[in-house]
């Protein structure tokens, strides 16, 4: 990974740069991050002379060679002081709440911008709303072209902004020109590997935030910081890692909740982890005590699935989907529990042994 002085490199020294890393059979990819780019090295990079050429050069400040699996996302990682946000939050910095149908039914419009305005008015800063879905079966609603519209006007209806998942590269073309803000890696696609690196390039310097989902199947927790590093190797910084619940699942859950491991993500990587409770523990009445749960472990966010009208739903939500009035409670209490959880984050960021006050 390579620092410059200023805030980039401009292009005849980013071509200087490319040229001697040419030699070593590497190649530079920037990383534009909010107030300044980073560029990382791919390929090989332990090369002592191609370190000391690059060193030498006036404009380059250091040159980082962590050795690790994710070097970038490595809390290590110079992109430790990279902080991105949505709706008015900072992630890491204050509890970010993404809240909303877990499908948007296209034939039933009022009740994504009801519940769009619903959870504005609960207090969340995202709304949430699936345009394509993942679904099991082939012959179950599989998402809707049409519902692209809707989330737009839930957003402009509402000034917040939203999130919405995309599966390919169709789907993720038609988000970004839509202007969506945050886009959703589902569990089913958390190791789509192309699909993580095109949404990487293609969200490259665009300022769009990708809330990645731990796949269902996926093994040490390195696997799941690997997945979100290619999407910032491609070139965009903004992951968060949500942790959704894993497979098998626990009697009477949908999935095997997973907060737990929230600690664990926050002291091997930088990124904010923002759980999702709704599809770990898979019924609504289960999900506040996820949510709290998840805020205790020290996440920096939740995702959940809410629905003014949950019988009436599609997808998840006659399942999941907690109500309004439910959600405003729940935002009250985690922002309580937030703050009292943040500094035992303080104890492990600073090898510390006990918190202060
Ligand atoms: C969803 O968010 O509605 C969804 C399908 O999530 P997951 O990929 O976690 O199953
Ligand atoms: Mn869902």
């Amino acid at each position: 990974m390579i620092i410059p002085v200023e805030d980039r490199f401009t292009e005849v020294q980013f071509q200087e740069v490319q040229d001697i890393l040419a030699e070593f059979s590497c190649s530079l990819s920037p990383i534009p991050g909010t107030t300044r780019t980073i560029y990382a090295i791919r390929g090989d990079e332990r090369h002592e002379l191609m370190i000391n050429r690059l060193e030498g050069l006036s404009y380059v400040a250091r040159v980082d060679t962590i050795q690790s699996q994710f070097k970038l996302m490595d809390i290590k990682s110079e992109l430790y002081n990279h902080e991105f946000g949505i709706g008015g939050k900072t992630l890491t910095r204050d509890l970010l709440v993404v809240a909303g149908q877990c499908t948007i039914d296209p034939k039933n419009p009022n009740f994504f911008i009801e519940t769009a305005h619903a959870v504005k008015e609960a207090g969340a800063d995202v709304i949430r709303g699936g345009i394509w879905k993942p679904r099991t079966s082939p012959h179950t609603y599989q998402g809707s072209n049409d519902a692209v519209e809707i989330l737009l006007r839930a957003s402009e209806e509402t000034g917040l902004p939203v999130n919405t998942e995309v599966m390919d590269e169709d789907q993720l073309k038609i988000a970004i020109d839509a202007g969506v803000p945050m886009l959703q890696v589902g569990a089913r696609n958390a190791l789509n590997y192309s699909l993580l690196k095109k949404i990487g390039i293609m969200t490259r310097g665009k300022g769009t935030l990708v809330l990645l989902k731990r796949g269902m199947h996926m093994g040490p927790i390195s696997e799941f910081i690997c997945a979100a590093e290619y999407i910032v190797a491609a070139g965009n910084p903004n992951v968060m890692l949500c942790p959704r619940g894993t497979l098998p699942a626990l009697d009477g859950y949908r999935n095997h909740p997973d907060e737990s491991i929230t600690p664990l993500l926050k002291q091997q990587t930088w990124a904010p982890v923002v759980v999702d409770p709704s599809h770990s523990v898979g019924r609504a009445i289960y999900v506040p005590h996820a949510a709290m749960a998840a805020v205790s472990y020290g996440a920096d966010g939740l995702c959940i699935e809410c629905h003014v009208d949950p019988r009436h739903g599609i997808g998840d939500d006659p399942k999941q989907a907690i109500t309004p009035r439910t959600l405003a409670q729940l935002i009250k209490d985690a922002g309580e529990i937030y703050e009292r959880a943040r500094k035992y984050q303080e104890v492990y960021n600073h090898h510390e042994a006990v918190p202060a006050g």
